[in-house]
């Protein structure tokens, strides 16, 4: 990342501007010959990116998308720093008697476009910079499916497993009324990410809702569907995710009936992303989650295993069809033709990239590829779908249920099921086309196409005062 820095002009309050209008796209976000003066870039003092932490990596993938913005590079600080970060101490009495104190986030990163839009996260190692990077990706993500949402991200430091179903439903409640203050229908939207589901939702509506007097269905999404919840909605980013990988197989002539697939993450994404491929014919060989890893070269057998990983809370054990364990590092050695990252951020490295057999690598997970993982995997030839549209499934049914919520109108199933298929294809040939004109990887494309919404939007808005 450039990182110049200068003083200020006598006369002119220091600060941090960017590249004058006309300027040179590759020049927006360095210093200009001439105009010393500016300074630019001015690093955030409450984060400290790393190339592989995850908002270094969200960084790195601005800096890429920089020479293809044209005079609307002048604007890319916008999309460098959050809007909006608010940071919440949650006090719940616990079962025993004592006090317990957690960390909670909700991260605005852009209401450019519309209102926030992102998941809520609970796990212990949540941090700041990780949500920052969520709500980064979520701004990119609507604005790449053109959503008309902003992006925003919130989180918990907490382990959901460690609680009791009281303390859950008390933590989420105190979260909830913590960040009242920013979110609402119209504000900032929360929904399901890791570990939160739609009962998680059901205590955050009711309790937003008894704040503030009215019940507003339209405060999150993933909500169970007699609160108003959408059809589809659980499926979605695994549906999201098959449909954008079809695609891809169809432009890479790769057959998806007989297709090897490997999954890393069987929850809610990976799992529905599996079936999918299943049922389009497609051999599952490998999947790897928290409790281990199995493979079989003949493929598993999805309806045997859906019940074993429900009732194991997990896939370790089961050898359904002839499979076998496998240590966890293994799992990147897979002989596949389509490996679906449906687990955390960071999996895919340099050394697992050079590993990885897959023809095409599909993102159902948010940030699994650290940059230079993606150009091991671009100097090998294989194809990644990146996250900010592989996942994007999910988003746009929840886009679905709050225009429903709000028309008190619902539809059905295979409506949504259509419009997102109808959606999801739409926005990728937009962004195959952005990847065609100017031979770049699709996740620089996706970022362009995206950045040239919001940069637009932002300059059309214009700044206040
Ligand atoms: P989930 O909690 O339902 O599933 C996560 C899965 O990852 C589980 O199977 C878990 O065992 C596995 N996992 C966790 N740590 C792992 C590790 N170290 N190695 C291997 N596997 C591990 O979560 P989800 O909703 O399926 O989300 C998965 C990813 O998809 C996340 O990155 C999330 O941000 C992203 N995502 C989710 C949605 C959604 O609608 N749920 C939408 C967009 C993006």
């Amino acid at each position: 990342m450039p990182k110049p820095h200068v003083a200020a002009r006598p006369g002119r309050p220091a600060g941090v501007y960017s590249a004058a209008p006309g300027a040179p796209a590759h020049e927006a976000g360095v210093v200009f010959p001439g105009l010393e003066e500016i300074r630019v870039n001015e690093p955030l003092s409450f984060v400290h990116p790393t190339p592989v932490s995850a908002w270094g990596t969200y960084l790195a993938q601005i800096d890429r998308v920089l020479p293809y913005l044209g005079p609307l590079a002048r604007w890319i600080e916008t999309v460098r720093r959050p809007k909006r970060a608010l940071i919440v101490d949650i006090p719940i009495e616990m079962d025993d008697g004592t006090i317990g104190h957690f960390e909670g986030y909700r991260v605005q990163h852009s209401l450019t476009r519309g209102p926030g839009k992102g998941g809520v996260r609970y796990h212990p190692d949540v941090t700041l910079e990780e949500v920052m990077a969520l709500s980064g990706w979520m701004s990119i993500k609507n604005a790449a499916v053109n959503l008309p949402f902003g992006g925003a991200k919130g989180g918990i430091r907490v382990d959901p497993k460690r609680l009791s179903r009281k303390e859950l439903e008390k933590v989420t409640r105190r979260y909830t009324s913590e960040i009242g203050v920013i979110i609402g229908p119209q504000r900032d939207i929360p929904a399901p990410d890791v570990n939160t589901n739609a009962q998680i939702m059901a205590w955050m509506m009711d309790t937003y809702s008894v704040n503030v007097g009215a019940t507003a269905t339209g405060v999150v999404t993933g909500k169970p569907i007699e609160l108003g919840g959408s059809l589809g909605r659980v499926k979605a980013t695994g549906r999201g995710v098959f449909v954008t990988g079809r695609e891809a197989a169809r432009r890479l002539g790769l057959n998806l009936d007989g297709a090897r697939v490997a999954v890393q993450g069987f929850g809610n994404v990976g799992s529905a992303a599996a079936e999918l491929f299943f049922q389009a014919g497609a051999k599952i060989v490998a999947i790897q989650d928290h409790s281990g890893t199995v493979v079989n070269s003949h493929g598993f057998e999805l309806a045997d295993l859906m019940p074993h990983v429900r009732a194991a809370d997990g896939v370790a054990g089961f050898r359904g069809g002839g499979g076998d364990a496998v240590d966890a590092e293994a799992f990147w050695d897979t002989d596949c033709d389509i490996l679906v990252c449906a687990a955390l951020e960071g999996q895919v490295t340099a050394a697992r990239a050079a590993r990885i057999k897959a023809r095409l690598v599909l993102e159902g997970a948010n940030g699994p590829t650290v940059p230079a993982a993606d150009d091991v995997l671009a100097e090998r030839g294989i194809l990644v779908m990146p996250d900010v549209i592989c996942n994007a499934g999910g988003v746009t049914v929840s886009y679905f249920e709050w225009v429903q919520d709000f028309s008190s109108f619902f539809w059905t199933e295979d409506e949504i099921n259509l419009r997102l298929d109808r959606i999801m294809v739409g926005a990728l040939k937009n962004i195959w086309d952005k990847a065609d004109h100017h031979r770049i990887s699709l996740r620089t494309a996706t970022f362009a196409v995206a950045c040239e919404r919001i940069l637009n939007a932002r300059q059309e808005r214009g700044l206040y005062p």
